[in-house]
């Protein structure tokens, strides 16, 4: 289980959080939603070590991670498919999941997460031996998504692995979350711009506004709300 508890960052005299309090159980999809500069990203990049809160807590399995570096929240369980991808271009797909999973010592294990991989996206076992910086941008987001599951994650952090793909990819990319939760029961965090989407598989929502969280639900009510309708699905 993850705890955060009254974080607040900033960024030179920036607030980016203020006073964020969210706990994500062991399992279900769980969505953060909210406008540019809401800071969605610097709630997912404060759990992975990226950021340094001010204040506040964040305790997963029991153990106070704030601050720690990312290389020991990995070591925790969790594990980032970042925004914009940040895959090693350099680098053939396979060696890219291969590498994804340098915290693991059993081999077996490692080739078994590389087929689960290659299952969920059978286009990356094609491109095996591509170079990752010439896949398309959306393959790019399957190696991201690959990668992050190859540790065996106990929690999954995903910001806007929506942004910049075209309709059909969007929806694959949110059922294959729900497909991963569902054969792997892995929890996962989602930070999204596409609300309607972001909703429509979380179990449970939070809404960020400028750094504040204003409102939670299931994503079912929060798809009904109608300030969710105003603000973030068009309406
Ligand atoms: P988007 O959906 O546009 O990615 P977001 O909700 O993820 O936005 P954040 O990227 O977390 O928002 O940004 C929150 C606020 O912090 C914004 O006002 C942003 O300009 C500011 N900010 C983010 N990163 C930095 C930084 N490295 N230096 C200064 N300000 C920053």
């Amino acid at each position: 289980m993850l705890e955060i508890k009254n974080i607040t960052c900033y960024y030179g005299v920036i607030c980016a959080l203020k006073d964020v309090t969210i706990t994500i159980p062991d399992d279900g999809i769980y969505a953060i939603i909210g406008a540019n500069g809401a800071g969605k990203s610097t709630l997912i990049n404060s759990i992975a070590g990226l950021v340094t809160p001010v204040s506040g807590s964040i305790v997963f399995d029991g153990k106070e991670i704030t601050s720690i570096p990312t290389k020991d929240v990995i070591r925790t369980g969790i594990a980032l498919c970042p925004e914009g991808r940040r895959i090693f271009k350099n680098i053939s797909v396979y060696e890219n999941l291969v590498g994804g999973a340098y915290i693991m010592k059993d081999k077996k294990r490692i080739e078994e997460n590389v087929n689960y991989v290659y299952e969920l996206f059978p286009r990356l076992k094609e491109r095996h031996r591509q170079l990752a910086g010439t896949l398309s941008g959306g393959e790019q987001q399957m190696l991201a998504m690959g990668r992050a599951l190859m540790t065996d994650p106990k929690l999954l952090l995903l910001d806007e692995p929506s942004m910049g793909l075209a309709p059909n990819l969007i929806d694959f990319t949110f059922e294959t979350m729900v497909r991963i939760h569902r054969e792997r029961h892995i929890p996962s965090l989602v930070v999204e711009q596409n609300s309607e989407m972001a909703l429509s598989v979380a179990n449970y929502a939070y809404v960020l506004e400028v750094g504040r969280l204003t409102l939670e639900g299931t994503g079912e009510e929060l798809l009904a709300s109608d300030e969710v309708k105003n603000k973030y699905l068009g309406a």
